[in-house]
């Protein structure tokens, strides 16, 4: 191969399979090198940023983090996803579609924005995997899934439930929007499980809840034999909060609580999930602004591309 042609496969590649080493400090940053494109035709899966953080109750600067994850994702991209037997991105077809535009002038306009996002890649037959932004951007990214699917289980780890009610209206607010998911029946509640909480909240809407504590008792494979069971073979809708990691490994985010999980604990109960019914999946709260050595905006594309192998397990490859 020509010289010249060894980095920028976000503009370059050829293929939309493959995992092709590129010098890892250059070029264009694309989500694992992948092609920018917004031609759904022939694609799978769809990664794309939405970034908007107005919906955070501390520190803004999630909308930064679709480009930390990018940027980082560019240092992991040259070689196949360890551990995993397998590479997603030789049974996937994969884009990269850039980021969801909308009018932060205008804030209620915004979940509408995200919806049709969402809408116009799952009506082309695509899934998605979601860079946020706050975690509001799961509420409408919810919605546009459960068009599609109906009731979700929702696997959700956080430190926080985001189930604190509403009762006065549609709050756009990152703490609110599970709370209107479950009453309004996007997500069924009875098969849905959250991950890592560490807030308190007396009433958590029917989710089944794995605090950290039990995390850290219990050990990952309980955890992940527990979430097996509550989602069994239902469509399951995967969000993750970076801040479910403990501030040590994601400082970069803007509500961070003490006690949570390691990055480690976090991919291996992810990788134990292998076989759900995976059907959509986000990945939010990553604020680079607060990281230091990319720890945070690192962690978000390891454990997105621990996604997208849980996504590719169940869909492509017989393995
Ligand atoms: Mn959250
Ligand atoms: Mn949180």
């Amino acid at each position: 191969m020509d010289i010249a042609d060894l980095n920028d496969q976000a503009l370059t590649r050829d293929s939309l399979y493959g995992t092709q080493a590129e010098t890892t400090y250059a070029g264009i940053t694309s989500f694992m090198r992948r092609r920018y494109s917004r031609d759904l035709r022939g694609v799978d899966l769809v990664v794309s940023g939405v970034p908007f953080d107005t919906a955070t109750t501390n520190r803004p600067g999630a909308r930064f983090g679709p480009r930390g994850i990018r940027a980082a994702s560019a240092g992991i991209a040259w070689e196949r996803h360890w551990p995993w037997a397998f590479d997603p991105f030789e049974h996937l077809a994969v884009i990269d579609y850039g980021d969801c535009a909308f009018d932060h002038g205008t804030p209620q306009s915004v979940p509408e924005s995200i919806e049709t996002h969402a809408r116009r890649i799952l009506d082309a037959g695509c899934a998605m995997l979601t860079l946020g932004g706050d975690h509001f951007i799961s509420y409408p990214l919810l919605k546009a899934h459960h068009r599609r699917h109906g009731p979700l289980a929702l696997i959700h780890f956080d430190a926080h439930s985001d189930t604190w009610p509403d009762e006065e209206g549609q709050r756009i607010d990152h703490g609110t929007m599970f709370w209107h998911a479950a009453r309004e029946g996007l997500v069924d509640p009875a098969r849905s499980v959250q991950i890592g909480l560490r807030t308190t909240n007396d009433d958590h809407q029917g989710f089944q809840v794995l605090d950290a504590r039990q995390v850290h008792r219990l050990g990952c494979e309980a955890i992940a034999a527990a979430i097996r069971e509550r989602v069994g073979d239902h469509p399951v809708y995967l969000t993750f909060d970076i801040d479910c990691l403990d501030p040590a490994f994601a400082p970069g985010t803007g509500t961070p609580v003490c006690g949570g999980l390691s990055t480690t604990q976090a991919l291996e109960i992810l990788g134990s999930l292998r076989g759900i019914n995976l059907v959509g999946m986000d990945l939010v709260e990553v604020a680079p602004a607060y990281d230091h050595a990319e720890i945070t905006s690192l962690a978000g594309a390891t454990l997105a591309m621990e996604m997208l192998c849980l996504y590719a397990a169940r869909h492509k490859v017989d393995v």
